[in-house]
């Protein structure tokens, strides 16, 4: 009989230009990132901790989360896993759903699932709950979900990003997200307007905005609080097809989808 001492996965949040954050999930000797837009802050968190970096996961193709990666390859020669949608210089493993990734040097596999929307191909990336149940899942969903909001449409339709977040919405409440950017005060100020009756929402915002007044990170947020204050989780509810219908001249009556895409303009122009 043999025995597996496992190691003990930890996430490192490292902060990188304005509002990004970057991901480094180690074990205490190795370490895989999470859309390393910039390699500096990853070289530094690695050498302060003492890791090795052992792979790249990115989940979609804009600058601010694979701009590190060539800067990285010439420290560490790592496999890179990333959507197989889109085209990424580097890229060595092509995932779409239903792949799983083993992921090199650590004890860690992240089941793979398409969140097309705000790229075409965007993929984020799931640590299941493990079976003992101590630790909840995590969720990389890069600019799919935020906290208090989701990504812009830049290349997908409101039908595919309201069906990725449908999607991440049916996970477990605990599981964590590690989404990729600090936007949530921005995105609950919108939410507030959207859904001013929401008693979770406004209970959220005083619990945020004082993380923020510390210099704290809002992320990782769960599953459970973006479906009790998140309206683009929400889009369903009537208060705010309420406010869509009075604010944005939302057909009464419209399908749901409607009603997102309206929710997702209204964001873009708050
Ligand atoms: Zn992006
Ligand atoms: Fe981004």
């Amino acid at each position: 009989m043999t025995t597996h001492s496992k190691r003990t996965l930890r996430i490192l949040t490292v902060p990188a230009f304005d509002d990004n954050y970057l991901w480094l999930i180690h074990d205490g000797v190795h370490a895989a990132v999470v859309d390393p837009g910039d390699a500096q802050p990853i070289l530094a968190a690695l050498k302060t901790a003492g890791l090795a970096l052992t792979a790249i996961l990115l989940t979609h193709h804009h600058a601010d989360h694979i701009g590190g990666v060539p800067e990285l390859l010439q420290h560490y020669a790592v496999p890179v896993f990333g959507p197989s949608n889109e085209a990424i210089a580097a890229m060595t493993h092509k995932l779409a759903e239903g792949d799983t990734v083993d992921v090199p040097g650590l004890d860690l596999q992240l089941s793979v699932l398409d969140v097309p929307g705000h790229t075409s191909g965007h993929v984020a990336y799931l640590r299941l709950k493990e079976e003992d149940g101590a630790e909840p899942a995590w969720l990389f969903c890069g600019d799919t979900l935020f906290a208090g909001g989701c990504g812009r449409l830049f290349e997908g339709t409101p039908a595919q990003m309201a069906n990725s977040l449908d999607k991440l919405s049916a996970l477990p409440d605990d599981t964590l997200v590690f989404c990729a950017h600090e936007y949530t005060l921005a995105n609950l100020r919108f939410a507030s307007f959207v859904e001013p009756g929401n008693q979770a929402l406004k209970a959220r915002v005083a619990i945020e905005s004082a993380k923020r007044a510390q210099g704290e990170p809002t992320v990782p947020s769960t599953i459970g609080l973006e479906k009790a204050s998140n309206p683009f989780l929400r889009y369903r509810q009537p208060a705010i097809i309420d406010s869509l219908v009075a604010a944005r001249k939302l057909a009464v009556g419209a399908p749901p989808v409607a009603a997102f895409a309206a929710l997702r303009q209204w964001k873009d122009h708050f």
